[in-house]
């Protein structure tokens, strides 16, 4: 799996979903599939009176989330970009030509007065499978992305190898040995390993 391939995936994948925060930090999700897929960047459609757009313009965080198939998820974290204004009706009629559906949606010159593209060229992708065990997570950077991510991590000063963590892992994945070490790539976030750590050796890193 690489960068390339998550942005291949989510070009099959179709429909995403959106998410964004509210003027009153409340969670916001939308389905948008009117986007241009590049090497570098993710360019999409959407109009200037939804909330939405005004969520983008005021925030601009958003989490974009994808299921290329019922045991794949691919997940950005990013901040979005406004195209600059002289370049806009070139990358509207851009996606309007690769999606002619949108033109029964927004007939004649109607998009160029309702519409607006922001572009995604910095992101931290996700991508996890369930169809594999153990499960496989894997991080990827588009452009300078914003590292983000997070995985449970065994403090090995702390851990006295009792092997309750490893009996309740349903991935199998965390290593015996000197130290114990959970492999991220494998780990499923439940957090059995936490629960059952006698010596609270487990935490988020
Ligand atoms: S969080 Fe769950 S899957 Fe990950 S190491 Fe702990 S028990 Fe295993
Ligand atoms: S349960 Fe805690 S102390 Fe026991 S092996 Fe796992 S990390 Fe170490």
């Amino acid at each position: 799996m690489d960068v390339q391939t998550c942005l291949e995936k989510l070009k099959a994948a179709g429909v995403l979903a959106f998410a964004t925060v509210d003027e009153t930090g409340g969670p916001q999700i939308r389905s948008i599939s009117a986007i241009h897929y590049a090497p570098d960047q993710m360019v999409f459609f959407t109009a200037r009176g939804k909330a939405f757009c005004e969520e983008l313009q005021k925030d601009g965080r958003v989490q974009v989330l994808g299921s290329p198939s019922d045991q794949e998820m691919i997940r950005l974290s990013a901040r979005v970009t406004p195209i600059p204004d002289a370049e806009q009706l070139t990358w509207i009629d851009r996606i309007f030509e690769e999606m002619p559906f949108l033109w029964d949606i927004y007939p004649g010159d109607t998009r160029v007065q309702a519409g607006i593209v922001f572009a995604i060229r910095n992101a931290d992708i996700e991508y996890m499978s369930l169809a594999s065990k153990p499960i496989v997570r894997e991080h990827f950077t588009l452009g300078e992305g914003n590292h983000s991510h997070w995985g449970y991590v065994i403090h090995p000063e702390k851990c006295i190898g009792c092997d309750r963590c490893l009996d309740v892992c349903p991935q199998n994945c965390i290593s015996a040995g000197e130290p114990y070490a959970i492999r991220q790539n494998h780990c499923l976030h439940c957090g059995n390993c936490v629960s059952v750590c006698p010596v609270g050796a487990i935490e988020r890193g």
